[in-house]
C-alpha cells in the first residue's frame, strides 16, 4: 500500500484578509528521497507574517506561492531517510518543509540543529526572525549606548529580539504591543524599558503622545515592523541623524486601506531632509552569509537566559490556517509554530 502524508495547499488567491477556504487539506504519496537528499518528519512548522504576502499573485522580495501546491515555509523535523552522509535517520533538521507532515529536500538545503535547544527554536529566536532582528541591527542600527530605540510588534520574535539586543548595547528600549498582557511581558519577561499598548493609543496622534512621554529624549532608532497608526505617532519623534529600519508593515499586508498612520509624503520627505535622517529597507537574506555569525553570538545569549523567548504553540496542521489568521491580528503570544 502506498504510504501517504499531510500537507496544505493555498487553493486560490484570498480576497483581503485570508479565510480558510483559500486553503486545502490533502493527501498526497510520500516522496522517496533520491541521492543527496533526506526524508523528513516535521515536528514544528513555523508561521510568519511574510506568508500572507505570498498569497498574492503580485511582484514582491520573494515569487508569489504557486496554487496547489504545498504552502512554503520553515519547519524543523527528525530525518526518517538519509541518502546523503551530512545526516543519518534521527537527526534534527531544519528546512523549508512549508505546511505539511513530511518533506524531502536536498541535504545541503537543510541544517542539522543543536540537540541541547528545543527544535522549535531554530524557527523563532534562533531562526528567521531572530537573525532578521539581529542582521538588521547589525548592519543599519548604528546602535549607541544612551540612544532610544522603538520597535513595534515587540513580544513577536523580531520584535522581542530588536529591544533585547538594543538593551543589551545600553540603549532605552520601548516596545510597542497590543493588549495588557503583552505590556506586562514587555517589561518583564523581555526587559524593555517602557511598553505602550497600540490598542490603547488607536490613531496617530494619540499614539505619538504615548511615545513622546515613553521616549523623553526622542527616537534614535525605529524598526518597523507595522506600518499604520504606530508609523504615523513615531515618525514625528525622531531624532536629528535617526535610523528607521523598514523591517514589515503588518498593518497594511491584506491591503488595509485604513489611513490612520498616514503622513502627507511632503512632511514625510520634509522630515528626512531636517533630521538627516537614514531610512533603510531590511531583507533577512541579503545578510544570510553572516547567519553563522549569528548563531556564534545569540545560542549564548539564549541558552543562559540573557535572552529571552516565548513560543506560542498551536497543535495539529489542520489547525494551521486559523492560527495562521490569528498571528495576523496578534492573537499569538510570541512566536507562533505549529506541533504536529
Ligand atoms: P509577530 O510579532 O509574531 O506577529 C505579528 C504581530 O504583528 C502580531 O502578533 C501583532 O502583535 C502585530 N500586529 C498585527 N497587526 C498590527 C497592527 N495593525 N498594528 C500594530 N501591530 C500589529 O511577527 P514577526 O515574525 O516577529 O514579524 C514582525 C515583522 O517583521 C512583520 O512585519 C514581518 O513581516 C517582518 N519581517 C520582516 C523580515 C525581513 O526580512 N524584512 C523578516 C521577518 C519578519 P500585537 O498583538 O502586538 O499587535
Amino acid at each position: 500500500m502506498t504510504e501517504m502524508m499531510k500537507r496544505i495547499v493555498q487553493a486560490r488567491r484570498p480576497n483581503g484578509f485570508p479565510v480558510a477556504e483559500d486553503f486545502r487539506l490533502e493527501e498526497v504519496p510520500l516522496p522517496q528521497p533520491a541521492e543527496g537528499e533526506i526524508l523528513v518528519q516535521v515536528t514544528h512548522l513555523s508561521l510568519d507574517p511574510y506568508m500572507r504576502g505570498r498569497m498574492d499573485d503580485v511582484a514582491s522580495y520573494t515569487a508569489p506561492q504557486e496554487l496547489d501546491q504545498t504552502m512554503g515555509g520553515g519547519a524543523v523535523g527528525r530525518v526518517l531517510e538519509s541518502r546523503s552522509d551530512r545526516f543519518a535517520p534521527g537527526d534534527l533538521v531544519f528546512g523549508m518543509f512549508g505546511w505539511a507532515s513530511h518533506g524531502v529536500l536536498p541535504a545541503k538545503a537543510c541544517r542539522k540543529l543543536d540537540p541541547d535547544l528545543p527544535p522549535s527554536t531554530a524557527l523563532g529566536v534562533l531562526g528567521m526572525p531572530g537573525f532578521t532582528a539581529w542582521s538588521g541591527l547589525e548592519a543599519y542600527g548604528k546602535l549607541k549606548a544612551g540612544e532610544t530605540l522603538a520597535v513595534a510588534a515587540a513580544t513577536g520574535p523580531v520584535g522581542s529580539m530588536v529591544g533585547q539586543l538594543a538593551r543589551l548595547k545600553g540603549l532605552r528600549a520601548v516596545g510597542i504591543a497590543g493588549g495588557a498582557q503583552k505590556q506586562a511581558l514587555l517589561t518583564e519577561r523581555f526587559g524593555f524599558d517602557a511598553a505602550i499598548d497600540h490598542r490603547a493609543h488607536g490613531d496617530a496622534r494619540a499614539m505619538r503622545t504615548a511615545l513622546a512621554e515613553a521616549c523623553p529624549d526622542g527616537i534614535d532608532v525605529y524598526f518597523e515592523n507595522v506600518g499604520g497608526a504606530v508609523t504615523g505617532g513615531a515618525l514625528p519623534l525622531m531624532n536629528l541623524h535617526g535610523r528607521i529600519i523598514v523591517c514589515g508593515m503588518i498593518a497594511w499586508y491584506s491591503g488595509e486601506t485604513d489611513e490612520t498612520g498616514a503622513m502627507p509624503l511632503q512632511k514625510i520627505w520634509r522630515m528626512a531632509l531636517v533630521k538627516r535622517l537614514t531610512i533603510q529597507g531590511l531583507l533577512q537574506t541579503d545578510h544570510v552569509a553572516r547567519f553563522g555569525d549569528f548563531l556564534r553570538e545569540v545560542t549564548p545569549l539564549v541558552k543562559s537566559g540573557q535572552i529571552a523567548y516565548l513560543e506560542d504553540v498551536a497543535e495539529g496542521l489542520e489547525n494551521t490556517p486559523a492560527a495562521f489568521f490569528s498571528m495576523l491580528r496578534g492573537g499569538n503570544t510570541g512566536k507562533q509554530v505549529v506541533k504536529l
